[in-house]
């Protein structure tokens, strides 16, 4: 069997360690593994190479992409992915792999309907896609804007400011809410939470009332202009504002450890399913649940960290 792998939509940290964990996935099972570079443009434009073991080599701890991503908005016509499906034929290629978003998942399921098997893999630093709990790219983007945020902390509390800073996450308001609860934001703002002015101007204006020193309030992409909000803030308060747009440095840097094992595993969850010929499937996580047991099962229960000694002879 011969397995591409691509990455497509917005880049996340992790996407270098899942086509790794794909490649050398692939051989260990005795396949052949092709990149695909610029995702489906890149598909259609015929630009495909036989990956080796050493190709992926040096890449796991590298944020971005090293097979490059793109958005192909004619994907959506039968005809253009026809183009796809004959370059795919071309190479011998009997199934894929497609990392990104919903857009990519979207591409992906057409592709399988066409005739190719497509497992596709959560890559996002946006964290919304529902049938996952979390995305490749999440947590390294919200460490990001964690140091970010607290480096704005130290400098709104010496001169007390109330700091706005804009999260990313397209639609999603996950990369808000997590950071806001990592930093201790006094006020979050997302499409969940919904923007009411005088609801914030109610909130700022009780902070100042207990004595808060200085305030973050924290803005999904997209809600309002957070200059706007800023200036609105500081007009109604006795808080001198500042805004901050944290922008594209969410997307870059190296992934968490979080993220690299996030990817590692389900880049070789996704060459499993295609080996035993499974296409249209997403792969998904959900794991980090908060439960309880009373302490003596607590005390008696066994770790089961043995299936990762399984993933690692399948990365090498
Ligand atoms: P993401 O995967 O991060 O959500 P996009 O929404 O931009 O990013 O989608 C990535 C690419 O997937 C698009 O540029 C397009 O080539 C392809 N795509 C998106 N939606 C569809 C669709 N309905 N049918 C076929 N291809 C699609």
């Amino acid at each position: 069997m011969k397995i591409g792998v691509l990455t497509s939509g917005g880049d996340a940290p992790g996407m270098n360690a899942c086509v790794r964990a794909v490649v050398r996935s692939a051989i260990h099972f005795g396949f052949e593994a092709y990149g695909i570079f610029d995702g489906y443009k890149g598909l259609v434009e015929n630009k495909i190479r036989k990956l080796t073991r050493n190709d992926v080599g040096q890449i796991l701890n590298r944020g971005g992409t090293i097979l490059g991503s793109s958005r192909l908005e004619s994907f959506k016509q039968e005809e253009v992915r026809q183009i796809a499906i004959d370059n795919l034929n071309e190479h011998g290629i009997d199934a894929l792999v497609v990392i990104g978003g919903d857009g990519t998942y979207r591409g992906g399921m057409a592709l399988n309907d066409m005739g190719i098997n497509v497992v596709a893999i959560p890559g996002t630093i946006d964290n919304d896609i529902a049938s996952t709990e979390y995305t490749i790219g999440f947590f390294t983007a919200l460490d990001t804007a964690i140091d970010a945020i607290d480096k704005l902390r130290d400098t709104s509390f010496s001169h007390q400011r109330c700091t706005v800073v804009e999260v990313m996450g397209r639609d999603c308001g996950d990369l808000s809410i997590y950071s806001g609860i990592a930093c201790g934001a006094e006020i979050v703002i997302t499409k969940e939470t919904g923007f009411n002015r005088e609801n914030v101007l109610k909130q700022v204006k009780w902070a100042q009332s207990i004595g808060k020193r200085h305030l973050i309030v924290v803005v999904a992409e997209h809600i309002t202009n957070v200059f706007d909000l800023a200036k609105d803030i500081q007009s109604n308060s006795d808080y001198e504002s500042r805004a901050t747009v944290l922008g594209y440095i969410q997307r870059g840097g190296n992934p968490s450890a979080f993220d690299r094992i996030l990817a590692s595993k389900m880049g070789v969850h996704a060459t499993e399913l295609l080996k035993q010929g499974l296409g249209g499937m997403a792969v998904y996580t959900n794991s980090l649940e908060i439960g309880h047991c009373p302490i003596n099962e607590a005390l008696s229960a066994t770790d089961e960290t043995t299936d990762l000694y399984e993933y690692l002879a399948k990365l090498n």
